[in-house]
């Protein structure tokens, strides 16, 4: 009997287990999973430290005994420690019985994630510092939320925006703190301002380039120095970027690729025959950049994990990239980005332009509609689209979908344009923003 061995059990690792399974029955199907909990949507935690979401648990979508009745052995509190590719034998340390034994594979799936960032900072090793990744991060964060009255967030990234929201829900105070000059600095700073004022009105104090330079604190954390003062905390979150967890990858031969993740292709086969990679850990292909891009997200980590399964089944399944598309909500605010921004673009070497508008996601006249900002980057010349972003009230900055998909098709302006697109007074104007910000393109 073939064996698959599935190391990591997350979104990409669960995935590929379940469907490799699904796809060939006959597959002896193993996970091993360092943490104590296997396929949770952690892009769920910022909800559930908010309250919005009460219990950790909801969050996982498969128990291992779920997996069990599938015919998947799942091993939680597991880790690999190494990888013997040629003899096809893997080590492995449990945490439960603090015992090391060696099992065997055929097949083998790398989903190790990603790890978050600690900046090298003094004081970062007292209480009362988190980071925020794992179901027992969640927890953890969720408890000293009790006793804490002032927070700090390093970092306005995807982590720190959604955090700072649920932290005010809990009646915290929060300063986030960002390095670069305004929060979502991935974003045009024409979003970014959006975001920032949005923040603002909710009560969060943004300091934009900001350096900390220290935790301060005698054993337990209390406050932030930085190079523009200093910010009082009982609980400070470290949300400054994260990593792939390529080690075991590394040390046994897979190789990486120009981003630093694992390097795969359509298959998510890796150079070594038998090895895939899902997930955080492994690498897309950008379809606009047309080169290797390491996008860590859970849709794309559970479309790496799936086209794995697929392929190990002997189905075929082909992974063709990412345009690179994101949503996230900071208070009444959605902010959702896809392809490329102008910075980005410019940078790139591409003769780009951007326009924006802002117009309503309803009919003037329909009661409870709300702003609408849609802003398009364009190559000059061609109008081929390259990026775009659709901020406003929730459901309406789906409106992105349009976008990506035609980032899939290498569509123009014009493209746009030409779109059949849907009309009702409580969700659009007769015109869609969409078409309206198109027809801004000169
Ligand atoms: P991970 O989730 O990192 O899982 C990898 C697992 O491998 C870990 O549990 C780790 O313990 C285990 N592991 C590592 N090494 C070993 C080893 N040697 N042996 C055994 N086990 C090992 N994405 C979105 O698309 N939308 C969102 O809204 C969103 N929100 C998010 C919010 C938060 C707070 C966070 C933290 C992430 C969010 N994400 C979101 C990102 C998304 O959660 C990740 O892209 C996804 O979890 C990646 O899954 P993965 O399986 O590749 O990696
Ligand atoms: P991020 O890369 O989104 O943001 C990190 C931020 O920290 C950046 O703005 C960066 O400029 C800033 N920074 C870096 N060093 C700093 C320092 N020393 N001081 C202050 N600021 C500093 O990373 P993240 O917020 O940690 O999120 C991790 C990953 O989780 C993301 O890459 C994303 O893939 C995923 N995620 C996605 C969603 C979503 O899609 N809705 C939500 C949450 C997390």
């Amino acid at each position: 009997m073939r064996r698959l061995v599935v190391v990591g059990g997350v979104a990409g690792g669960a995935s590929a287990a379940a469907k490799a399974k699904r796809t060939d029955p006959g597959l002896e199907v193993v996970v091993y999973e360092k943490s104590g909990y296997v396929s949770y949507g952690a892009c769920g935690l910022p909800y559930f430290l908010s309250g919005e979401i009460p219990r950790l648990e909801a969050l996982v979508a498969r128990t291992p005994e779920e997996f069990r009745k599938q015919g998947v052995e799942v091993h939680t509190r597991h880790e690999v420690v190494d990888v013997n590719y040629e003899d096809r034998v893997l080590t492995v340390f449990d945490h439960e019985n603090r015992r090391t034994f060696q099992d065997r594979f055929d097949l083998l799936v790398l989903a190790t994630g990603a790890r978050p960032l600690v900046p090298s900072l003094p004081g970062t090793e007292q209480e009362g510092i988190y980071t925020l990744r794992s179901m027992e991060d969640g927890a953890r964060i969720k408890e000293a939320l009790e006793g804490a009255r002032r927070t700090a967030i390093l970092g306005a990234g995807y982590i720190g925006l959604e955090v700072a929201e649920a932290f005010r829900k809990l009646g915290k105070e929060v300063t986030l703190l960002e390095a670069k000059d305004r929060p979502l600095p991935q974003a045009d700073p024409e979003v970014s301002a959006l975001v920032k004022q949005e923040l603002e009105a909710h009560g969060v104090e943004v300091w934009t380039g900001v350096r900390a330079t220290a935790l301060r604190g005698a054993g337990r954390v209390e406050g932030v120095e930085t190079d523009a003062g200093f910010v009082p905390a009982d609980l400070v979150l470290l949300a400054v970027g994260i990593r792939p967890n390529t080690a075991l990858a590394q040390a046994m031969g897979v190789a990486l690729g120009p981003t630093g993740a694992i390097a795969t292709d359509e298959r998510m086969r890796t150079n070594l025959e038998g090895v895939f990679a899902a997930g955080d850990v492994a690498e897309s292909r950008h379809l606009v950049l047309e080169r290797p891009y390491w996008l860590p997200l859970g849709d794309v980590a559970n479309k790496h994990g799936r086209t794995a399964g697929s392929v190990i089944g002997k189905e075929e399944a082909r992974f063709r990239g990412v345009v690179g598309t994101a949503i996230f909500k900071a208070f009444g605010l959605a902010v959702a980005t896809t392809g490329l921004s102008l910075e980005a673009a410019l940078k790139e070497g591409f003769r780009a332009k951007a326009v924006q508008i802002q117009s309503r996601d309803g009919a003037h006249y329909y009661p409870g509609t709300h702003p609408l900002h849609v802003r398009l980057v364009y190559e000059e010349g061609t109008g081929r689209l390259l990026g775009g972003a659709v901020v406003g009230h929730m459901n309406a900055a789906l409106r992105i979908k349009v976008l990506a998909a035609l980032l899939h098709q290498k569509g123009t302006v014009e493209d746009l344009l030409a779109l059949d697109l849907a009309y009702a007074p409580p969700f659009s104007p007769v015109w869609d923003p969409l078409l309206v910000a198109a027809q801004q393109v000169k």
